[in-house]
C-alpha cells in the first residue's frame, strides 16, 4: 500500500507523462494515449481530466480508430495554456522570444547593440524591459508564463542562474538570474540561465539538423565560437556544466593572445572578428545584425580573392578543432550555427580536408558537417523550449503542490 504522500508524487509523475505525449505526438484520444504509454485507462482519462482543468490540454472532436468501436473524443494541447519566455544576452544583441504549448511563436524581439564591457546592471535593465513588455503581452492574451531561461555567452553556474566568466562581454561573476528576478518581480516566474551554445544545441535536437541525431556536436559561431555537445540525446555539460568552449581549444600554440588569457586559441583564427578583419572588412560595422557576415558571404560566393583566402584558412583551423573533436567524442555530426552557418560553403571543403588528414579512421567514420537551419536564434529558441519544458515535465507544478 503505497502511502498518500507517494501517490500523489506518482500522479504527479504520470500528469507530466500524458502531457508531454500530447505536446510531442499531437492530439489524440485517451485510448490511444493509453495505450501508447502504458497507462491504464481510467488513469489517463482522470490525469487528462486535470489537465484540462489546468487548462493544458482541450477537447477536440473525435478520433475514428479502425471500423468498429466508439470514436473516442480527441484531447489536443491548449496553445494558449502556457507559453515559455527565451531570453538572450549576446555580445552584440539582446532577444526574447515566447514559444506557447503548441509551438506557436508569441512574442520576438531583437535590439542590436555592443554590450562589450558595457556595465551588467544597464544590460540587465535593458532586457528586463524587453522580458517585462513580452510578459505583458502574455498577460493580455491571457497565456500563462510556465518559466524565464536567460541563454549567455560564457562560463554558467545553472543552478544558481550566474554567469561566472563572459571574456567577450568583459563580465564575471554577475548573479543574472537573481538580478533579473529582482527587476521582475511579481511580473514572471523566477528565471533561470544557461550557456547559450548548450541551449542552441537544445534547440537544434528539437526542432533543427540535430533532430533525429543521437549524438551530434552543434558549433554555434556568435563573436566566440561555442559548441553544445549532445550524447546519446541529452546535452553533456562536464563536471561544472563548463564544458563546450570549443572557441577556447588550442588550435596554435604560439598563435595570437586570446580575450580568455591563453593564446592560440580556435576563436583567435576562426571567431568572428578575426575572419572580418583577415577579409579586410571595415572595422566599423563588425557587429551586430549579420550584416558584415551577409557581405562576406557574398563576396567569397562573387570570387573575391581575400574573402576567398580569409574563408580558407579559418575552415582550416575550424577543421584542426573539429578533428580532435571528432576523435575524443565520435559524433554523427558537427552542425554548423551561426555565423557559420551562412558562411559553411565556403568553410567546409578546408575543414574537411582537415579532418580527413586528422580523424583517425576517416575513411570509415567521418562525422557529417551539417549547416543549421535555425539562424542566429537558435539559443533564444532553445532558451524557450527549455522554459516550457519544465512544466511539460512537471503540470504539476501549476497546481502549486511543492515537488516531492
Ligand atoms: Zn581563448
Amino acid at each position: 500500500m503505497q502511502s498518500p504522500a507517494n501517490q500523489r508524487a506518482v500522479r504527479r509523475h504520470n500528469l507530466g507523462i500524458v502531457l508531454g505525449h500530447v505536446v510531442r505526438h499531437g492530439p489524440r484520444s485517451r485510448a490511444t494515449i493509453a495505450q501508447e504509454t502504458g497507462l491504464n485507462k481510467s488513469t489517463v482519462s482522470s490525469l487528462v481530466t486535470e489537465l484540462i482543468e489546468l487548462g493544458l490540454l482541450a477537447e477536440r472532436g473525435t478520433e475514428r480508430t479502425g471500423s468498429v468501436g466508439r470514436p473516442g473524443l480527441v484531447v489536443e494541447v491548449a496553445a494558449g495554456g502556457a507559453a515559455g519566455v527565451g531570453l538572450e544576452v549576446n555580445v552584440d544583441y539582446l532577444s526574447v522570444r515566447v514559444v506557447d504549448l503548441a509551438g506557436g511563436v508569441r512574442h520576438r524581439a531583437l535590439q542590436a547593440a555592443d554590450l562589450r564591457g558595457r556595465p551588467p546592471e544597464e544590460t540587465l535593465d535593458r532586457l528586463a524591459a524587453m522580458a517585462r513588455s513580452a510578459l505583458e503581452r502574455l498577460e493580455a492574451e491571457g497565456v500563462r508564463a510556465a518559466g524565464i531561461t536567460v541563454a549567455l555567452p560564457g562560463l554558467v553556474d545553472a543552478a544558481s542562474g550566474t554567469l561566472l566568466l563572459a571574456p567577450n562581454l568583459h563580465w564575471e561573476d554577475v548573479p543574472v538570474a537573481t538580478a533579473l528576478a529582482e527587476r521582475l518581480g511579481d511580473a514572471g516566474p523566477p528565471p533561470t540561465a544557461d550557456n547559450e551554445a548548450n541551449l542552441a544545441a537544445v534547440a537544434e535536437a528539437r526542432e533543427g539538423a540535430g533532430r533525429g541525431l543521437s549524438s551530434f556536436v552543434h558549433v554555434s559561431g556568435e563573436v566566440g565560437i561555442g559548441a553544445g555537445v549532445v550524447i546519446d540525446g541529452a546535452v553533456f555539460r562536464g563536471a561544472h556544466g563548463f564544458g563546450g568552449e570549443f572557441g577556447h581549444m588550442t588550435v596554435d600554440p604560439d598563435g595570437p593572445p586570446c580575450a580568455c588569457g591563453s593564446r592560440g586559441c580556435l576563436e583567435t583564427r576562426a571567431g568572428l572578428e578575426a575572419l572580418l578583419a583577415a577579409a579586410g572588412e571595415p572595422e566599423v560595422d563588425r557587429v551586430p545584425s549579420g550584416e558584415p557576415v551577409t557581405r562576406l558571404a557574398s563576396r567569397a560566393d562573387a570570387g573575391d580573392a581575400a574573402a576567398v583566402e580569409a574563408l580558407r584558412d579559418a575552415g582550416h583551423w575550424l577543421g584542426i578543432a573539429l578533428g580532435s573533436a571528432a576523435n575524443l567524442l565520435d559524433p554523427q555530426a558537427f552542425v554548423l550555427g551561426g555565423f557559420l552557418a551562412p558562411l559553411a560553403a565556403h568553410l567546409a571543403p578546408a575543414a574537411e580536408e582537415e579532418m580527413r588528414g586528422r580523424v583517425l579512421g576517416a575513411g570509415r567514420r567521418m562525422p557529417d558537417l551539417i549547416t543549421s537551419p535555425l539562424g542566429p536564434e537558435a539559443a533564444v529558441r532553445g532558451a524557450a523550449a527549455l522554459a516550457l519544458a519544465r512544466l511539460v515535465d512537471d503540470p504539476g507544478m501549476l497546481a502549486g503542490d511543492a515537488r516531492d
